[in-house]
């Protein structure tokens, strides 16, 4: 019996260790990993750069309070700010608190400049911001909120793609409006561009701030270092996690001058929040998020796209749609995905579900064209058993 809760319905699969693209299980079995902890490890398992940025500092001093300057938070942030529309970045350890904070910091900016009533978040229905109270709130899915208490104010819905409904929302209390740039959890809906754009016009039009959520699809997962760059747009504020980290629990918040402005002393803190080891890295991180890796994610995102649209032309009523941006790919079934996913494991390729029937395809950024074409392999294996 596991003395664990049980909150996650887990395989019954563990692993001794990984390398790159690859996981070895405990039975002894190798898994090629198109999961990568969801997005996580950008760079794969057991990275070389990471590992010896780890051993050095942790050789150094791990943590110190932020009662202290902390000269690799202060890098890791000038290094972010330098290559992205932000001024200023607070650091958190995760996903859900990045968008809390970011939430906190746009109300914080209305309260700043004398206008407290303006509080209001509007959100996509059934999107994703993490599990803290305020983010499954602003998420405004039923299950995520069923059981945990009264409603949060504060947060309003318009579904994917009503912007009649978005405009309808937006009045003297408004403060923002915070979308994922490309839906992770709710099943890789990538948010057109002229979508993206238009929302940032209806922003400046009624003064209020845009929040992207880039969590998921931020750090170079989408083929540029943020998702919003296609759409040529500048938000307000950007929460990141997942990817920045390579593995190791680190989120953060970029803003813009103005914003960071209000959160003066003593209006947020973390206790781990941006300490030595968690920076040293994210700045390795950043040191291989270079443009030679981005390009590397497009070419092997043109072909594992092209390659599964075969695939799903050979297998036309299994496979519904091939989405997504980057190396963020979704595999869109007609049916349920749960023995799909099952099937790929079986075949030794590890993948992960996302709503709408969808299968998450994960590969880090560094893939190669023949850890993809094993990955093509087994797939087009599950679909003709499958069909
Ligand atoms: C994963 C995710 C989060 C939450 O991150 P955690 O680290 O799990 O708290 C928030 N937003 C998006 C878009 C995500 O994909």
């Amino acid at each position: 019996m596991s003395a664990l809760a049980k909150n996650y319905k887990r395989k019954n699969l563990s692993f001794k260790k990984g390398k790159g693209c690859y996981l070895f299980s405990t039975n002894g079995k190798k898994y090629l990993d198109f999961v990568q902890g969801i997005a996580v490890n950008s760079l794969g398992h057991a990275n070389k750069k990471l590992n010896k940025a780890i051993q050095d500092q942790s050789n150094k001093v791990w943590h110190v309070s932020n009662a202290f300057k902390i000269p690799e938070s202060e890098k890791l942030a000038k290094r972010l700010v330098k290559r992205t529309f932000a001024d200023a970045v607070i650091f958190q350890n995760s996903g859900a608190e990045a968008t809390e904070t970011a939430i906190k910091a746009a109300r914080r900016y209305f309260y700043f400049i004398g206008k407290p009533s303006k509080t209001t978040i509007i959100c996509i229905k059934n999107s994703f911001h993490g599990r803290t109270i305020a983010a499954i709130n602003a998420s405004g899915s039923k299950k995520m909120t069923l059981g945990f208490g009264p409603k949060v104010p504060g947060f309003q819905h318009f579904e994917f793609g009503d912007h009649k409904k978005l405009k309808s929302l937006i009045n003297k209390n408004t403060a923002a409006i915070m979308i994922e740039t490309i839906m992770g959890e709710g099943g890789i809906k990538v948010i057109p561009n002229w979508c993206i754009k238009a929302i940032r016009k209806i922003c400046d039009q009624k003064g209020i701030l845009l929040i992207l959520d880039e969590v998921q699809c931020g750090i170079g997962r989408s083929g540029k270092f943020f998702a919003f760059e296609y759409a040529k747009v500048k938000p307000d504020i950007v929460p990141i996690a997942k990817g920045i980290g390579g593995g190791f629990p680190l989120g953060a918040v970029l803003m813009k001058k103005k914003i960071s402005k209000a959160m003066v002393p003593g209006t947020h803190g973390s206790t781990f929040g941006g300490n030595p080891l968690a920076m040293a890295v994210g700045n390795a991180v950043l040191d291989q998020i270079n443009s030679k890796l981005l390009k590397n994610v497009n070419k092997m995102s043109k072909y594992f796209i092209s390659q599964l649209n075969i695939i799903k032309t050979k297998y036309p009523k299994v496979i519904k749609e091939v989405r997504g941006v980057g190396l963020l790919i979704g595999l869109q079934l007609y049916d349920d995905q749960t023995k799909f996913i099952m099937k790929l494991m079986e075949n030794k390729l590890l993948t992960i579900r996302a709503a709408e029937n969808v299968i998450r395809l994960l590969p880090p950024l560094n893939v190669n064209k023949s850890e993809i074409n094993l990955a093509l392999k087994i797939i087009n294996k599950v679909c003709k058993e499958l069909k």
